[in-house]
């Protein structure tokens, strides 16, 4: 068997390992293979993003869920989870206003919120490409229909973030009620796809009962799929879900898979998310020195962002969108880093966006 830098270098060289080498690389983490493959993804970052980290507008618009994952705070059973839902001209309203910020591009984000029809989706989405057709609209609602999907694509939203999660159906079934299945989950995203928009999966990283095999597993997943983006977090407990007393997954392990991401697929776009910044005050910048390129601020209004607590401890959650952007450009640029405010497709992506 190679040692954990050369299979390193043949995942630089090759983009493509056994899930058993992506689990080897994970069970020897350690802060000289971390910066060895943070040094690697930074030099693909660099060819194809530069220094540029892009920036999407997050409006987090109903946390009513029909769902009851185990892990999230706003799972149906959590009686303590005080509900809203943005009406239609509120939301169309966080976008205009993150239009005027300098945003070119907005997610949609919610609970799987049915109070919404189709028609509804494709209303807001057409009323915001009226105001704004250079504003890429970007759908995180979860799971339905292909002929849903296919009618908020011809309504003019380009991308939908839909992370699967774990490529593990087993450890899906443990993290998941009955009622929802991986298959259905993964049968969606390859619709998505197959419609034409840019597709966003992702996974939890140490959610409870998770192995390295299941991480490699993703790792596999990502270079198979290809994904035009994939998020990654840390499970973070919540205190109102059955995994309230579960330990949250570390900055450490977050960081070595942001580096393999961008190594297996170079051109991709990865985020630093909201969790990463929540277990770690440099959480995100060091992402983003770690191989990520996007950060996605939140938009909705103030009165609602602590109401939408799929975490505990959730940054950002007391600021103004405006506070935020200005908070995030001093972040990004103390680590030699700019924010570009461009739409920003995945490099090299071709179809129609708009
Ligand atoms: N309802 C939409 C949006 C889900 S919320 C959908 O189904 O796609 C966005 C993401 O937050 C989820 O996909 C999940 O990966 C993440 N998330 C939820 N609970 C979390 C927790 N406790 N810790 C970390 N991430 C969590």
């Amino acid at each position: 068997m190679k040692n954990p830098i050369e299979i390193l270098e043949k995942l630089n060289n090759t983009h493509s390992l056994s899930i058993e080498e992506y689990e080897l690389l994970l069970n020897n983490i350690n802060p000289e293979l971390m910066q060895l493959a943070a040094n690697y993804a930074c030099d693909y970052q660099k060819q194809y993003y530069q220094n540029k980290v892009f920036i999407r507008g997050l409006v987090e618009f109903s946390n009513y869920c029909r769902n009851n994952c185990l892990y999230c705070g706003i799972r149906r059973d959590n009686k303590n989870c005080e509900r809203y839902r943005l009406r239609i001209e509120e939301i169309i309203k966080c976008a205009n206003e993150g239009y005027d910020l300098g945003f070119r591009t907005v997610v949609l984000q919610g609970g799987e919120d049915f109070a919404y029809s189709d028609e509804d989706m494709c209303h807001i989405i057409r009323e915001i490409k009226k105001a704004h057709p250079d504003m890429v609209i970007t759908l995180s609602i979860g799971e339905r229909d292909r002929a849903s999907y296919e009618a908020y694509y011809q309504a003019g939203a380009g991308r939908f973030l839909l992370r699967h999660e774990t490529a593990n159906p087993a450890l899906y079934a443990k993290l998941h009620p009955k009622e929802l299945s991986w298959e259905h989950r993964m049968n969606c995203l390859k619709d998505l796809k197959d419609i034409g928009y840019q597709v966003g999966a992702g996974f939890m990283v140490q959610s409870p009962g998770q192995t390295n095999y299941d991480l490699a597993m993703d790792l596999k997943f990502v270079e198979e799929f290809k994904p035009d983006m994939c998020g990654i977090g840390p499970f973070i407990s919540h205190k109102d879900t059955p995994f309230a007393k579960e330990n949250s997954g570390t900055l450490e392990m977050t960081l070595f898979l942001i580096s393999l991401m961008r190594l297996i697929y170079p051109q991709m776009l990865i985020p630093a998310t909201t969790a990463l910044g929540t277990i770690d005050a440099k959480g995100r910048e060091k992402g983003i020195q770690a191989g990520a390129n996007v950060l996605m601020p939140n938009l909705s209004p103030v009165s609602v962002r602590k109401k939408y607590s799929l975490y505990d401890n959730k940054i950002c959650t007391g600021e103004e969108a405006a506070e935020c952007i200005n908070c995030l450009k001093g972040r990004v640029n103390s680590i030699g880093y700019e924010i570009i405010t461009a739409p920003g497709n995945r490099a090299g992506f071709e179809k129609r966006v708009e």
